[in-house]
């Protein structure tokens, strides 16, 4: 991948026939204490000097699009709209800083249903976002879960549920990542120059979880099975130099894994 613009919140490369955007939505605080040893275990207290307030973790939210001429974008994930803290939902300013014109749009791929991930459907001033929208790509797994919110209700018809290993486009696939949330998935994009999988939440705390894939996070539905997901694509990103992109890896949130001690760490794209 080879980086071609960067601003405060847009990170834009290019990669074969495809551009790939990082867009930031913002960020939100939350309790380092739902960090955990593992799954049944207690908490893991994070070393102070990673961040100035001990007791909170600032998680980046981050979403990501996928260009190619003569089709429409793909959007992995949202961001949070309106509906939560005002430090989120602005993928919208991040596209105008970007110069990206959101009705260029074709399809919001979900990695899950999380209201950080799909509210962005709808502005912080309540438009839809995306005007030429075409598909919401979704696991048959988390179909219910979109269904519970009924202020997306009119987007339901749009969804295309998708099963492991399905094909988005020729150059686009869906992977299973169980544990966070039900029918958590994600994509990997072969552009024939790099493999890049775009992993949702399987980092949530990036500052602790690359030395030490084995802690989990309160938040996911199985920790256990999180855990083992984890430490499967992680071993796998870092042996096959594929890059990584997650939602709540620090800003722009892409980079590759390499083995360090008994973990790793991740060296950011720029
Ligand atoms: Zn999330």
């Amino acid at each position: 991948m080879i980086v071609t613009s960067k601003s405060a919140n847009a990170l834009g490369c290019t990669s074969g026939s495809w551009r790939i955007w990082s867009l930031s939505d913002g960020h939100v605080d939350m309790p380092a204490d739902l960090l955990r040893q593992g799954p049944g275990l207690g908490k893991y207290t994070l070393p102070g000097l990673l961040q100035a307030e001990p007791s909170l973790v600032r998680l980046s939210v981050n979403c990501f699009l996928l260009e190619q001429p003569g089709n429409h974008g793909v959007l992995i994930d949202c961001g949070a709209g309106g509906r939560w803290e005002p430090t989120l939902g602005h993928l919208e300013s991040a596209m105008v800083e970007a110069g990206i014109d959101p009705s260029s749009i074709g399809v919001v791929a979900l990695t899950h249903t999380h209201l950080d991930h799909l509210n962005g459907l709808i502005t912080r001033d309540g438009r839809e976002a995306f005007v030429n929208l075409s598909k919401i790509v979704i696991a048959h797994d988390a179909v219910c879960h979109f269904a519970d919110e009924p202020h997306l209700e009119r987007f339901r018809h749009l969804l295309v549920p998708i099963e492991d290993g399905e094909r988005l486009t020729d150059h686009l696939s869906a992977i299973a990542m169980p544990g966070h949330a039900p029918g958590h998935m994600g994509y990997v994009l072969d552009s024939g120059e790099d493999r890049i999988l775009f992993c949702g939440d399987l980092i949530h705390v990036p500052a602790a979880q690359f030395a030490r894939p084995e802690l989990t996070w309160a938040y996911d539905d199985n920790q256990s099975t999180a855990r083992a997901t984890r430490l499967r694509l992680l071993r796998e990103v870092s042996n096959t130099q594929a890059w990584l992109a997650g939602a709540h890896m620090a800003k722009p949130g892409m980079g590759k894994v390499v083995e360090e001690g008994s973990g790793y760490v991740l060296r950011p794209i720029a």
